[in-house]
């Protein structure tokens, strides 16, 4: 579903992705953790290519990304993203947010959009607060306004990068269900994210990145289960964070 080979990315002199490959396969949930700057958001970005890169190669259900020529509005649609700001239109209401896209990019009927926006914001647990302004919410609220919007896009591979980092504690879980939800529904997803609780529930592999290369790919099971063949670097970062 997602294939990333042998990447690499330059700003100026300064490698931030460094020959990085690995597979999501359909239904495959993804984590990717490391250290501040290991290049996480990059590698993330690269896929819907908010972030281009010099060498090496990425399809998207078989779309190549970078190439010239690529549909981006489709690309983007179908490799749904989630950040950690989320990023909604603060002059639109919740519905107007869900819309936007599925008529401009989609060329959906307002109707049509509407429908659909209605029961994604039923399945986030929203549907009360669609006339609502992003301000007039919490962030949690907000973050899952941003999902609902990306699943309404039809998307078969969702990124999220670092989604629930931004919100306060309380808040963390009402995002954390409705992706595993998600997952369990047999999304794809790439998640960057420090929640490691989650990790371990939801995950099937983990990615571990320290200086812009994939250090770790491995099943969650032995990526939490045997530390002894954890590189050191993965086991220091997860005795700060366990
Ligand atoms: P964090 O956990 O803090 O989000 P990250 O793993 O997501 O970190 P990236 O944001 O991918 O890291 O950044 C990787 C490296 O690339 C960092 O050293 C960062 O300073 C550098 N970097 C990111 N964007 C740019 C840019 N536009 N120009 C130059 N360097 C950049
Ligand atoms: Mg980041």
């Amino acid at each position: 579903m997602i294939e990333i080979d042998h990447v690499s990315k330059w700003y100026g002199e300064f490698q931030v992705l460094d020959d990085c490959t690995t597979r999501v396969a359909k239904g495959e949930v993804v984590v990717v953790c490391g250290p501040s700057g290991s290049g996480k958001s990059t590698l993330i970005k690269t896929v819907n290519a908010l972030e281009p890169f010099q060498k090496g190669e990425i399809r998207v259900n078989g779309i190549p990304v970078g190439a010239p020529g690529t549909n981006l509005p489709r690309l983007r649609a179908i490799a749904g993203m989630v950040f950690q700001h989320f990023e909604l239109f603060p002059h639109l209401t919740v519905m107007e947010n869900l819309c936007l896209a599925q008529v401009q990019a989609l060329r959906r009927k307002p109707e049509e959009a509407h429908t659909r926006g209605r029961a994604l914001l039923e399945r986030v647990g929203l549907a009360a607060h669609q006339d609502k302004h992003p301000g007039a919410l919490s962030g949690g609220q907000q973050q899952r306004v941003a999902i609902a919007r990306a699943l309404a896009m039809d998307p078969v591979v969702m990124l999220f990068d670092e989604p629930t980092s931004a919100l306060d504690p309380e808040m963390v879980n009402e995002v954390l269900d409705v992706m595993t939800d998600l997952a369990q529904e047999g999304m794809t997803m790439m998640v960057v994210t420090h929640e490691m609780g989650f990790a371990r529930r939801v995950a099937d592999r983990v990615l571990f990145m320290d200086g812009g290369r994939i250090v770790e790919d491995c099943l969650k099971e032995s990526f939490f289960g045997d530390l002894s063949a954890r590189t050191e670097r993965t086991r220091q970062f997860l005795s700060k964070i366990l």
